[in-house]
């Protein structure tokens, strides 16, 4: 049922609102279309946090949403989207505009995926799809916005909102659950876990993000939680490995971590997921998802790499240790003990190329922290990556893996001038 809340009742503050959404928004009502802002930036407002992108929907097609703006673009291939570029240089904003899609139940997508040539042309308004999955092309019907609204995951993240009128459309109680502070999956929980597992780990991800303000998971979500993690096994890994990166960054890796132990899922989700509960209780890596978090809230920019780097590190160390011991000289062995921990834990992830090399880059560095002389600490500076490699070396010092004033003295050389590091180079000696 299709209710109206005014903004008296849901009480979302309009200056909040992003303008760029509100103009696009705007935008596509004067071309005669439907267009409202959705999903999380809608949950965010609602609950009084800073939404962190804001998503439009429409009726519009995306060949009409693209008639529409200057610069706007088509992308994707699982869901074709537009991004409009609203803004100019540093106002520079991408809005995702997503056409209202149809539910279409699991027979009728398998149907589509099993005979893909004949049926595609029988679904009215299915657009070309690539891929042979039932859910790839499921996601590119069109449809009205109620059933928009019933394929979307949470009740929370269903809701439209309207920054003209400032009227906000819930099919779904959205409004009742937030008020209840309940985080509840739209129709039976097990099904939506089957037909798409990925929800398994959003539902952790945003009890986490929520839990902060008091929100649990309702009984039936989380009841099939458990058995439905078996499901994950069908999804392919480069999802699997954004989706754990999601929920190790985007500022509540703590929280997420104990709602992965409350739910019963600590184990066999993702096997570098398994490492970092496991580990979450050390100190080092304690203290890179605390700094993680940490940054997040500070809306500074956090890299895979590194905390990836710092869940490692141990094994890393391990494997440096046992060549060391076996009569290998340092670098090789350290490159050597690198090389097996990416073949034991990180596998074959696409973009693992980039975020290897950055990786292996600061572990590389770490030995060479050490060598406080000649050219050394001046060629280790301008390294590109020193940054990082140094923002390590100080979450080594905070756990005393390594001597304090070794950070210090990085710290200092790293913003001296000439002179100043000349002395710092006599007294390293
Ligand atoms: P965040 O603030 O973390 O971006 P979000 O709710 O905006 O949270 P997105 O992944 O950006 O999450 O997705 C946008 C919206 O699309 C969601 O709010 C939800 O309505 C819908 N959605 C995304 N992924 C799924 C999914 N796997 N199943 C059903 N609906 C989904
Ligand atoms: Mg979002």
């Amino acid at each position: 049922k299709r209710e109206e809340v005014p903004a008296t009742v849901h009480g979302i503050d309009p200056e909040r609102v992003d303008y760029r959404a509100v103009d696009v928004v705007r935008t596509l009502k004067d071309a005669g279309f439907e267009a409202y802002i959705v999903g999380g930036a809608v949950r965010d407002l609602l609950l009084g946090l800073r939404p962190k992108d804001f998503d439009v929907a429409t009726n519009a097609t995306p060949e009409q949403v693209k008639g529409l703006f200057r610069r706007a673009f088509i992308i994707g291939k699982r869901f074709r989207i537009v991004h409009v570029v609203h803004g100019r240089g540093r106002e520079n904003e991408v809005i995702e505009v997503s056409t209202f899609r149809a539910q279409v139940d699991n027979v009728a997508a398998e149907q589509v995926a099993g005979n893909e040539k004949t049926s595609r042309s029988a679904l009215a308004g299915m657009q070309h799809a690539v891929g042979s999955s039932g859910r790839v092309l499921r996601d590119n019907v069109w449809g009205p916005q109620d059933e928009d609204a019933t394929r979307r995951d949470f009740t929370l993240n269903a809701m439209y909102y309207d920054p003209e009128t400032q009227i906000l459309v819930d099919y779904h109680k959205g409004l009742a659950d937030a008020k209840k502070k309940t985080l509840r999956m739209i129709g039976d929980p097990a099904q939506r876990y089957r037909e798409d597992p990925v929800r398994i780990i959003r539902a952790v991800r945003f009890a986490a993000k929520l839990s902060a303000l008091g929100f649990t998971l309702d009984a039936k979500t989380a009841a099939p939680l458990v058995d439905s993690q078996r499901l994950l096994a069908d999804v392919p890994q480069s999802r699997m490995f954004d989706e754990m990166l999601k929920l190790l960054q985007t500022g509540h890796a703590i929280a997420t971590i104990e709602q992965l132990k409350k739910l019963g899922l600590s184990r066999g989700i993702y096997p570098l997921l398994d490492v970092v509960v496991e580990r979450a209780d050390t100190a080092f890596v304690r203290a890179a998802l605390t700094d993680t978090d940490r940054r997040v809230g500070e809306g500074k920019p956090v890299a895979p790499s590194f905390l990836l780097a710092c869940v490692l590190w141990q094994d890393v160390r391990e494997g440096w240790d046992r060549r060391l011991q076996a009569g290998e000289h340092p670098l090789p062995a350290l490159q050597e003990a690198i090389d097996s921990v990416f073949d034991l834990r990180i596998g074959d992830v696409s973009g693992r190329g980039k975020l290897a090399a950055d990786m292996r880059e600061i572990w590389v560095m770490q030995p060479r922290f050490e060598k406080r002389t000649g050219r050394i600490p001046e060629s280790m500076v301008a390294q590109l990556r020193f940054r990082a490699g140094f923002d390590f070396l100080r979450l080594r010092a905070e756990v005393n893996e390594i001597d304090e004033a070794l950070a210090e003295w990085w710290q200092e050389f790293s913003t001296a001038d000439e002179n100043q590091r000349y002395d710092l180079l006599e007294q390293a000696r």
